[in-house]
């Protein structure tokens, strides 16, 4: 497998959905804790960690805006909910002693760090996680595209997407028994053949600044620290 073992800063993103355990909404804390406790086992390996959390788990900007909401308005409530599920991750990885810092794409002074780069570098280099709230800051984006912007800003060797499924599969894994795995796939087929891993723009990002998108399963235990220690099944996305 290739790439393994070599990361010393990697960016973590999950979706809103993966904290919510089997409720059909909003955060599961056991599950929060949990994921949590796979994040510490990377942490205690040396390897710098930022995070990136989604908002599906409490509101989507699509959904909002399909109500008859105004778009923006839909997603900044969007983005808002993000920063719920990073607050809740903090609490989690604090509970795990692990010094964690949210950094807001909107200010909000009160409750999390206005971004700045060269702090959050800072951040990293003490080896805080950091976990990267409220998208990008601006709406009609994803935070597929936020963890894509800034794990190129921080100069993460990988974006990690924890997902339910070992990787990037030719068609539904969890409908189709013959579904096949992915080992390797560029960005290009993953647009052309619109294999859900992330957003479009997140992928052409990503491509562009030739930054590498890896596709594991968070269901796993010991799963991501077993692929950054070079174990395990996984989907490298690459260019
Ligand atoms: N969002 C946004 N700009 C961003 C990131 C997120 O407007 O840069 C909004 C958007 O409405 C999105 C919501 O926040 O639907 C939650 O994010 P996302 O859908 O990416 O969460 P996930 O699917 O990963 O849980």
């Amino acid at each position: 497998t290739p790439q393994a073992g070599k990361y010393s800063r990697v960016l973590l993103k999950i979706s809103g959905e993966a904290l919510m355990g089997d409720q059909g909404y909003g955060l599961h804390p056991p599950t929060v804790a949990r994921i949590a406790h796979e994040v510490k086992r990377v942490h205690d390996m040396g390897v710098e960690i930022c995070m990136v959390i989604g908002g599906g788990n409490i509101f989507r900007g699509l959904q909002g805006s399909a109500q008859g909401m105004e778009r923006a308005t839909a997603d900044y409530m969007g983005m808002l909910a993000t920063v719920m599920n990073a607050l809740a991750m903090q609490a989690a990885l604090e509970a795990e002693n692990i010094h964690t810092r949210v950094i807001s794409a909107i200010r909000m002074d009160e409750v999390a760090e206005p971004y700045i780069r060269r702090r959050a570098v800072r951040h990293l280099e003490k080896k805080r996680v950091i976990i990267f709230a409220a998208g990008t800051g601006n709406p009609y984006f994803t935070t597929d595209t936020a963890a894509t912007l800034r794990a190129n800003e921080m100069n993460c060797e990988a974006i990690f997407k924890g997902t339910k499924v070992d990787g990037v599969y030719d068609k539904d894994p969890k409908k189709h028994a013959d579904a096949k795995r992915y080992e390797n796939v560029t960005y290009d087929e993953v647009l052309q053949k619109h294999l859900g891993v992330m957003d479009a723009s997140a992928i052409a990002l990503a491509r562009d600044n030739d930054l590498p998108i890896i596709v594991f399963s968070l269901d796993e235990p010991g799963g991501f620290r077993g692929i950054l220690a070079g174990e395990g099944t996984y989907t490298r996305v690459h260019g």
